[in-house]
C-alpha cells in the first residue's frame, strides 16, 4: 500500500506546484494589467534634433491615488548642465528620473524638454534622446562585448572598445582571459555593482543621447571604483544634460544645481557651496555622510520601499 502513497504523494506535490504557479501567473497579469498605461497622444511628434533643455513645471505625481509622491516639483537645466538630486531614502529621487522617461505619467503641472510637453512627443523618440543608467543594470548572458553594443549592432570593435574607455572599465575587460568575448550574466562572470554601472555607462555612449540620467547605485563601492565611476560619468555627461539621483554626495560636489528633496518635495536648491553656506538639510547630510553613504533616515522620513 505504501508503495501506492508514495507516487500518489508526488502527484499531489506537483499538483500543487503547478497551481501555485498558474496562481504566480495569473497574478503577473492582474499586476501588468494595473500598471498605468502611457500611450502615445494621437497627435505626439516626433522629437528631433533634442538639445536637452529640461523644465520640470509644478509637477504633482502619485503611483496610487491615495498617497501623494511628488508636489509641485519645479526646476530647469539648461543644454548640458548636470542637475544633482539628493534626500532621504523614499524622497521620490528615483521617482523623477522615472517620470522624464515617462515610465508614468504625471497628475498635475508639466515635463518639457527643448519647450515641448513631453506627452507630446512620440515615446520611441522620447526615449531615443534620453540614456539611462539604472541602479541596477541588466546583463544578457552574453559576452560582455555583446552587451556594451546590443542596442547598436552596427557598432564596430573600436567604437566599442572606445566607449569602453570612456566608461572606465576597458582595462577591466582587456585584463580578463578572453577578453570582450568573456562571458558574463548568470551563467557567466559575475560583475560588481560598479562594473556593471560601467558596462550601462558604455552602452549609453554608445547611443549618444542628448540628455543622460543616471540613478546611482546605492550599495556601497570602494573608493577606487567610486573614482572610476565617477570619471566615466564625467566624460559620459559631457556636453549633455545630466540628471544624477546620487547617493554619495562626493560624486556631486561639481553640479551646476543640486536638489534637496525630502518627502516628496524640493526643500533646499543650489550648488554644493550655496547649499552648506545655508546650513539647511544638505549641509546636515554632508557633516553626517561618515561612509559617503546618504541613505540615511531622516526623523519623521518613512522608509517604504
Ligand atoms: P532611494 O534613495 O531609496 O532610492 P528615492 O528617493 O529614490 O529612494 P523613490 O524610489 O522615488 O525614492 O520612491 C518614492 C516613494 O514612492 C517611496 O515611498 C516608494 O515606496 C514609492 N514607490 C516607488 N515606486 C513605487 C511603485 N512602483 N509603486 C508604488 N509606490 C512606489
Amino acid at each position: 500500500m505504501s508503495q501506492l502513497y508514495r507516487p500518489l504523494n508526488i502527484l499531489g506535490f506537483a499538483y500543487r506546484e503547478i497551481k501555485q504557479a498558474l496562481t504566480d501567473l495569473e497574478r503577473m497579469f492582474q499586476l501588468l494589467e494595473e500598471q498605468p498605461e502611457v500611450v502615445d497622444a494621437p497627435h505626439a511628434e516626433m522629437a528631433a534634433n533634442v538639445t536637452g533643455r529640461i523644465e520640470f513645471d509644478q509637477v504633482d505625481f502619485h503611483y496610487d491615488p491615495d498617497r501623494e509622491i511628488l508636489r509641485a516639483i519645479s526646476f530647469t537645466a539648461e543644454p548640458g548642465q548636470t542637475v544633482a538630486v539628493v534626500g532621504p531614502t523614499g524622497a521620490g529621487k528615483s521617482t523623477l528620473s522615472r517620470i522624464l522617461y515617462r515610465f508614468y505619467d504625471i497628475a498635475a503641472g508639466a515635463v518639457r524638454i527643448d519647450g515641448t510637453d513631453i506627452r507630446d512627443m512620440t515615446q520611441a523618440s522620447l526615449r531615443a534622446a534620453i540614456g539611462m543608467v539604472p541602479q541596477d543594470t541588466v546583463l544578457f548572458n552574453d559576452t560582455i562585448g555583446y552587451n556594451i553594443a546590443y542596442a547598436h549592432p552596427d557598432a564596430s570593435q573600436m567604437q566599442i572598445e572606445q566607449a569602453a574607455r570612456d566608461a572606465q572599465i576597458h582595462d577591466f575587460i582587456a585584463d580578463l582571459p578572453k577578453g570582450y568575448d568573456t562571458l558574463v550574466g548568470e551563467r557567466g562572470l559575475k560583475l560588481s555593482g560598479g562594473e556593471k554601472q560601467r558596462v550601462a555607462i558604455a552602452r549609453t555612449l554608445l547611443k549618444d543621447p542628448a540628455i543622460l540620467i543616471l540613478d546611482e547605485a546605492t550599495s556601497a563601492l570602494d573608493s577606487a571604483t567610486e573614482l572610476d565611476i565617477q570619471s566615466a560619468l564625467g566624460v559620459a555627461s559631457r556636453g549633455r544634460t545630466t540628471l544624477v539621483v546620487a547617493h554619495r554626495l562626493s560624486t556631486i560636489q561639481d553640479a551646476d544645481l543640486i536638489l534637496v528633496m525630502e518627502a516628496g518635495r524640493i526643500v533646499e536648491r543650489g550648488t554644493h557651496a550655496d547649499l552648506l553656506e545655508r546650513g539647511g538639510l544638505y549641509a546636515d547630510l554632508w557633516l553626517r555622510q561618515d561612509t559617503n553613504d546618504l541613505d540615511m533616515e531622516t526623523p519623521g522620513t518613512v522608509v517604504a520601499d
